[in-house]
């Protein structure tokens, strides 16, 4: 199918120049010194400024194999983008190649099958929105703007984790160009060690230029944000209550300072809440009885949910493409949060100068925990809660006060779980990368690497370094 292959540069000492590539390639090339290179080269993270040798938005595979051969050819740094929000910065590089998926956005949708395919250049948002217009859905993360190939290559923990999964429980087949420029099908039937490594594994095995989905019938939900005050006893109620709650309910709850929303009374700005959203994905009268609990944990200071259509659960702006925070930030599950440890978080955000300090707690559980650990490459089926900790600050100079507040503030609330969710890691140094892969699941990746990229091409990524034998140990 992929038969264009560019010239080896390899033996020649020059690199390959920004006009040879627009020669070889379908899509657009943005080099220096065009207007459009400051943006393109931004992603998410305020914290990364980084200068590529140029941004390639591919068109096809056809592009994708030749920029990964140019790359492999060239000894070019490669960075694979699909939605830019990677916190670690790997999808942009210094000086090397960006292949940039931001305009492979097809997508077919067959409501009779309840299957999609989709080019992950798509955004979560954006696949939610088509699919929710035949009343199904695939569940991604919380918010619109992450693309769907990082999300779903590194797990996909989001509204509807505890009803159906996590994404990569939806994905049934996959596109993947691998490192030799090949273009190849996975499923559980075919390249079946690459379908296991690619539900957790990232972008370590290949670009990937395509998913396939199953979609689910979630007409709509009872949803939205419920505001409490934060005390001890409704944090640790909340957990219980999220705990116990039926599998179609799922829960993100917030705990910072309120920011001054307009719905909210003036005094309450600046004390700490807890901003949560829900979800229940099924009947109102049923999710009005699962949502009850939490209502009666305080009264509520906001209490916004609704019956609504799934989509609706992404803000329309969620700050627009101008934002770019810059944070410290530290994940790691939980197996418990009772009273001792709600104290602890709110002593430690009360004590925190950053512009937000925020600590996210998301209770686990349900259809994600029914997958056997070694199914796939995510091994955290059995995680009770992860928990997200966050400064966002504006000077660069009080990056080390916050740098420590959050590592000491996640020293502090360590539990037995060693684990990590690879998506929510920075550049945080390979035992990280081990937490994230424990025990024979990183042996078994490590193996697949071998066979499919034996040479480390996909190495800007939490990166798992090939085996050198392909074997599994
Ligand atoms: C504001 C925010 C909210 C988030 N919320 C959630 C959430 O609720 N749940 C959750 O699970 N995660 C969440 N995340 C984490 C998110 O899943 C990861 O950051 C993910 O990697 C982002 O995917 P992306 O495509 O946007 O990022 P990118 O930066 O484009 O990609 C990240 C990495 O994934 C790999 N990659 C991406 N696309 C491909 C591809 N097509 N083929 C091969 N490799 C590829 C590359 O290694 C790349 O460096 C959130 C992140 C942010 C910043």
């Amino acid at each position: 199918m992929i038969t264009k292959q560019p010239p080896s540069k390899a033996s020649t000492s020059a690199p390959i120049s920004v006009t040879e590539l627009r020669a070889l390639l379908n899509g657009r090339v943005i080099a220096p010194g065009d207007p459009a290179y400051d943006q393109a080269r931004t992603v998410f993270a305020g914290y990364i400024d980084r200068r590529p040798m140029a941004i390639i938005r591919v068109r096809d595979a056809g592009d994708v194999a030749r920029v990964i051969s140019i790359a492999r050819d060239n000894g070019l740094e490669l960075a694979v983008r699909s939605g830019g929000h990677s916190s670690a910065g790997h999808s942009v590089s210094q000086g090397g190649i960006v292949l940039d998926l931001a305009e492979m956005r097809g997508l077919e949708i067959d409501p009779k099958a309840r299957t999609a395919w989709a080019e992950t250049g798509l955004t979560a948002g954006e696949y939610t929105v088509a699919a929710g217009a035949h009343g199904l859905a695939t569940g991604f993360g919380d918010t619109a703007s992450v693309g769907i190939g990082g999300i779903t290559l590194g797990g996909g923990i989001g509204y509807l984790v505890r009803k159906h999964g996590l994404t990569i429980d939806s994905l049934l087949a996959a596109e993947v160009v691998t490192a030799d420029g090949g273009l190849i099908y996975v499923d559980k039937a075919s390249h079946a060690d690459l379908f296991w490594a690619i539900r957790g594994g990232g972008g370590n095995f290949g670009v990937a230029t395509r998913f396939k989905y199953q979609l689910h019938e979630v007409p709509s939900v009872l949803g939205g944000l419920l505001i409490l005050p934060a005390t001890p006893d409704v944090i640790a109620g909340f957990i219980a209550a999220a705990d116990a709650a039926p599998g179609e309910l799922s829960t993100i709850a917030n705990v910072m300072k309120a920011p001054p929303m307009p719905f909210l009374p003036a005094e309450v700005h600046g004390k700490l809440v807890v901003m949560a959203m829900l979800v229940y994905a099924g009947d109102t009268a049923a999710g009005e009885k699962a949502v009850a609990p939490f209502r009666k944990l305080a009264a509520p200071l906001a209490d916004m949910l609704k019956p609504m259509r799934y989509p609706e659960i992404y803000p329309p702006d969620e700050g627009g493409d101008g934002y770019h925070p810059v944070a410290a930030a530290r994940t790691m599950f939980m197996d418990s949060i009772g009273r001792a440890e709600a104290e602890l978080i709110l002593e430690r955000l009360q004590a925190s100068n950053a512009s937000m300090a925020v600590a996210q707690l998301r209770v686990l559980g349900g259809a994600m925990a029914q997958v056997p650990a070694e199914a796939t490459a995510f091994a955290h089926r059995n995680s009770r809660i992860m928990v997200n900790l966050a400064a966002l600050y504006n000077q660069p100079e009080e990056k080390a006060t916050h740098e420590a507040w959050v590592s000491e503030f996640e020293a502090a609330l360590r539990q037995d779980d060693a684990g990590v969710y690879v998506n929510f890691l920075g550049a945080e140094g390979e035992a990280r990368v081990h937490a994230a892969y424990p025990g024979s699941t990183w042996e078994r990746l490590a193996a697949v690497k071998g066979r499919y990229d034996p040479s480390n091409l996909f190495r800007l990524n939490q990166n798992i370094p090939p085996a050198t034998d392909g074997h599994i140990h």
